[in-house]
């Protein structure tokens, strides 16, 4: 057996077992020995129940003794759980049912969480799991007991946590002997890194609890360096073709186009746009992150590449993640380019089948300059007769794997990626890699920052006596609820249900509009345009608007549930407001229960207003619904690294793979066997062919 070995082989698993693992994302030994175990679980940490005491934070096992959904003023969910020393009453607040049908009387868990005193010792909305009896056996031996991470389908394929562990355990004397480092025995100790067996040891059976985190940061180390030798061996395949089109200089189409646009571009849009034309005038393909803070003003700067490249007798395909606002991008600049002779169109997912294929007739004939669309584009009988430039809007909504099919319907095309989600340099440099960066750092001259509050919901009578005054002021609000899924039908009965209430009691003189993505295009669209055109004086919306919307005369947002959305979504969606001169202002509301992680989001939420700030902030928080993970990026998905505490490695890793990618390299041989391992890895994962 070798670390490539396929899993399914390893005795005790076999086919079945394999695919449930598989779809873990363990395919082979050397998986199964990276796997992470989720916590560990170690004697002396345990308070025997017995011993509790109010006001600290601890961690007990004992077994369910009951259970009951206690009435009253507050509905809650009590359970009994004890060990020989006692027992404690566990109380949640939310999620009252589905917690319920989790627990089982006499199984055995391991809680975790503050202990209070009110009438009783309990423990309040605490961290659960279950643990198997032969578990909490080994506590009692008094080992650091490894406890991995499992699925309903991993338990199904009888991959209980004990028998993880003895494939583990298995894995570990079949291959234990042959791992030999692939890191340089220089580079381990330049950069204070265990050896590679160490790590593995000690990562499922650490000799003590500190050294998990250094088993887990060489893993990481490792992890990462992967990463990096995948994005710029990726970068080094963009810049080693050269692409057939040609640029001549900006000719009378562009300056008419920039002279009819209704404002002046700002030092930062037109150094932008001298960025991008000189990619686009190079001969190798553009693959350009435009970055900047939502209402910076990006589409423009997008849309004269795009008139440069139609000049240049190209086509652009400008993707955008929503229906709506690609509905938006085409009905606000189709007429400023007609205006210029250049032909735009829309592909929607709700054309009529006719209107669809003749613009996509029109598309291959090459009587569309610009296509606007939805992934809706990467669809096959979508066709280009000359793609030059392939824009992709709000990137983070879209993964690599769609770049890739959008720069596919071309050959070489320029790309251009555009998102609102800046991101401090070290991470930008991981995550967009492979990309050239431009950074608009300024909004646009008049706009000043959206006033920020954050209240809990017994404030809303006065937030709605506020709101009514600056109604009756003429101005218009947003009310934005959550929408985590996009499925999810009861955040939409919620949606609507709070749509009635504030149309038929609280702003009954008011004008209420509703726009979420169930409803009628037709509908949708009146809603906005009614909104946009004074009609409505309050537009109820789910989170359909974060992406994109434009309404400049908006002034107010508030932001229901706040306390669900990650900090860098409360910023994208405040964006929306304060954009037609007059200042902003965001009201969020937040519904208790509040974490303290949230509580300190909505704090930073409502102190600061520089994107790059949130989303330093953010990244340090990584709270739920944070977006820095690799996989929205398209980038393979991380299992031991964690870009917030293993920034440090991030330069490190990238300083290493721009060495051994060099083409002047000098590399020793042990360097040599490094980038050997690592482009086997790479191949092995077939990530390149995903990549790009
Ligand atoms: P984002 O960068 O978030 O995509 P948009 O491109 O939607 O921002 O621009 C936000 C708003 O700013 C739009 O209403 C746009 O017309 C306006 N805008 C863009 N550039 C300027 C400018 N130089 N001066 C004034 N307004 C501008
Ligand atoms: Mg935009």
């Amino acid at each position: 057996m070798r670390f490539n070995s396929e899993i399914q082989y390893l005795k005790g698993v076999g086919p079945r077992r394999a695919a449930a693992l598989a779809r873990i994302g363990i395919a082979t030994l050397g998986d199964l020995l990276h796997f992470l175990p989720r916590r560990y679980i170690d004697r002396t940490m345990i308070t025997p129940i017995g011993s509790l005491k109010a006001n600290v934070t601890a961690t007990i096992i004992g077994r369910i003794l009951g259970k009951g959904i206690l009435k009253g003023k507050r509905q809650r969910l009590e359970v009994v759980i004890g060990d020989d020393t006692g027992y404690v009453a566990l109380i949640w607040f939310a999620g009252l049912r589905y917690l319920e049908k989790t627990f089982t009387k006499g199984e055995i868990y391991a809680i975790t969480g503050p202990v209070t005193y009110f009438q009783q010792l309990q423990m309040v909305h605490p961290e659960i799991e279950r643990i198997e009896d032969i578990d909490s056996q080994l506590i009692h031996t008094g080992r650091i007991v490894p406890i991995y991470p499992s699925t309903a389908e991993l338990k199904e394929s009888g991959l209980s946590g004990r028998v993880m562990r003895q494939i583990i355990n298995r894995a570990l004397e079949s291959v234990g002997d042959m791992i030999h480092d692939h890191l340089p025995a220089d580079y381990l100790k330049e950069y204070d890194q265990w050896p590679l067996l160490r790590a593995i040891l000690n990562i499922h059976y650490p000799e003590s609890t500190d050294c998990i985190e250094r088993a887990r940061k060489r893993l990481a180390f490792d992890e990462l360096l992967q990463l990096q030798y995948l994005i710029l061996n990726t970068r080094r395949n963009y810049t080693s073709v050269n692409k057939r089109h040609r640029y001549l200089a900006p000719g009378q189409k562009l300056k008419t186009f920039v002279t009819a646009l209704p404002f002046k571009l700002t030092d930062a849009q037109a150094d932008a746009v001298r960025e991008i034309f000189a990619d686009m005038k190079n001969d190798k393909p553009m693959h350009r992150l435009l970055q900047g803070d939502v209402g910076c003003g990006k589409t423009v700067v997008a849309m004269l590449a795009s008139v440069y490249a139609a000049e240049n007798k190209l086509q652009t395909a400008f993707m955008a993640p929503t229906e709506l606002l690609a509905e938006q991008h085409y009905h606000n600049w189709r007429e400023p380019l007609a205006a210029i002779g250049i032909e735009a169109a829309l592909i929607s997912g709700k054309q009529i089948k006719s209107e669809k294929n003749e613009n996509i007739l029109r598309l291959q004939e090459g009587d569309i300059s610009i296509i606007f669309g939805t992934h809706a584009l990467l669809s096959a009988p979508i066709k280009f007769k000359n793609l030059g430039l392939a824009i992709i809007d709000e990137q983070h909504r879209f993964g690599v794997l769609q770049r890739g099919q959008l720069i596919g319907k071309g050959d070489h095309p320029d790309t251009l990626v555009m998102t609102a989600t800046p991101i401090p340099r070290t991470l930008a440099l991981t995550l967009y890699g492979d990309l050239d960066i431009t950074s608009i750092r300024s909004l646009p001259p008049g706009r000043q920052p959206t006033k920020t509050v954050w209240r809990s919901a017994a404030s809303r009578p006065e937030i709605y006596k506020f709101l009514k005054t600056k109604l009756q002021d003429g101005e218009q609000i947003f009310f934005i609820y959550p929408l985590v899924e996009k499925s999810d039908k009861m955040e939409l009965q919620a949606a609507e249900e709070e749509y009635h209430r504030l149309k038929d009691t609280v702003f009954s003189d008011f004008k209420v509009g509703l726009v979420h993505g169930r409803i009628k295009k037709d509908a949708r669209e009146k809603a906005i345009r009614d909104f946009r055109d004074r009609k409505l004086d309050i537009l109820v919306a789910t989170t359909v608007i974060e992406v994109g919307i434009d309404i400049p005369s908006a002034s107010i947002m508030v932001i229901e549930h706040a306390e669900r959305f990650g900090l860098s979504q409360l910023h994208q969606l405040r964006g929306r407001v304060g954009r037609g001169g007059k200042p902003g202002t965001a009201i969020a509301i937040a519904v208790p229960p509040i974490s303290e992680i949230a509580n300190r989001r909505l704090d930073l939420f409502a102190a600061t207003s520089d994107g790059f700030q949130i989303s330093e902030a953010d990244l340090k928080l990584r709270g739920p619904g944070e977006f820095f993970g690799t996989r929205q990026h398209g980038l393979p998905e991380l299992k031991i690294a964690d870009l917030s505490i293993d920034t440090d490695l991030l330069p490190i890793t990238r300083k290493i793979a721009i060495h051994l990618l060099a083409d002047d390299k000098s590399l020793d041989r042990e360097e040599h066997h490094l980038l050997i391992y690592l482009a086997e890895a790479a191949d092995f994962r077939q990530t390149l062919t995903r990549f790009g």
